[in-house]
């Protein structure tokens, strides 16, 4: 089990390391620069190499994911705005690299009614010039995440980001990054055994389970369907604790790091989330121990 949590960068990167620990995450997630921002952050190349050394020293932690920035929008059709955006996203993955990063978790954007089918070719585009530029290799692809699916975002389903890698000839610096609120908002079931597992029988036959890197583990604010991006803590939303264990606890996902990007009490993921996480991944796990689909249906 590797329960991981969003947490504070900091000037140095480090003290999220710590932060990590302090909560019991064994994996952690990092801004590298101002999410809401455009002004790229500038770390002397011997600051991301301190950041490697740390994590060496931090043993418990065994992964460090990056997430780009949120005003990137590579379905855009306003030119100045893609061009920073591959920029950005560029950036990201250069200092991902230097930082020994296990990816760059990105929002693809939204095209704005255009329509998918009119984005896939510039989107695919964007993510190769940005993974040229960095330099990014295998050991810190470009991580999509699925959305919500509000007002034409782009990889909203398992088919949008099938396409995406088909439309890169399956590129093997881009892998996956599935957020189970996002998944619940965007009316996916997964909530037995026997839905679960069809949903990675999905994923391997359109992704492959292997790009599959690591989840993000949030409840949900809003309903089944609703199209909205609200997280809440475990067990406080709407998908509950026995709506989240039959996924978490599937054995091609259990041992993935599953990342909190839960509000706690106001400053993110608190220790007592991270517990709260980690006896979800227990009641997952009996569930497949026990022979599944049957014993949950009674819940
Ligand atoms: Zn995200
Ligand atoms: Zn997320």
């Amino acid at each position: 089990m590797n329960i991981g949590a969003h947490v504070r960068g900091g000037g140095t990167l480090i003290p999220s390391l710590d932060a990590g620990v302090a909560i019991g995450a064994t994996s952690i997630q990092v801004f590298v620069q101002s999410p809401r921002m455009w002004k790229p952050s500038q770390y002397a190349p011997a600051v991301l190499e301190a950041y490697r050394e740390a994590q060496r020293d931090h043993p418990t932690i065994t992964d460090t994911f990056c997430h780009a920035t949120y005003l990137i929008n590579l379905a855009t059709s306003d030119p100045e705005l893609y061009e920073k955006s591959v920029a950005a996203l560029s950036h990201n993955l250069a200092v991902g690299r230097a930082m020994g990063a296990s990816g760059v978790i990105l929002h693809v954007g939204s095209h704005k009614g255009v329509g998918f089918e009119e984005v896939v070719d510039q989107v695919v585009r964007a993510f190769t010039r940005a993974l040229d530029d960095a330099g990014a290799d295998t050991e810190c692809p470009i991580l999509i995440e699925n959305a919500a699916g509000a007002g034409g975002t782009v990889g909203r389903s398992l088919e949008e980001i099938e396409a995406l890698l088909e439309a890169s000839g399956r590129d093997e610096r881009l892998g996956v990054c599935l957020d189970t609120q996002h998944l619940f908002a965007s009316g996916v079931d997964y909530a037995t055994p026997s839905a679960a597992r069809r949903l990675l029988k999905d994923v391997d036959r359109r992704i492959g389970i292997e790009r599959l890197r690591c989840l993000h583990l949030n409840d949900s604010k809003t309903a089944f369907g609703s199209n909205r991006d609200r997280h809440a803590n475990i067990g406080e939303g709407e998908i509950g604790e026995a709506g989240l264990a039959a996924l978490v606890g599937h054995p091609a996902v259990r041992e993935l790091p599953l990342l909190l990007e839960v509000p706690g009490d106001g400053g993110g993921p608190r220790a007592e989330d991270v517990v709260a996480a980690r006896s979800v991944v227990e009641r997952g796990v009996a569930l497949y121990r026990r022979g599944g689909a049957k014993t949950t249906e009674t819940k």
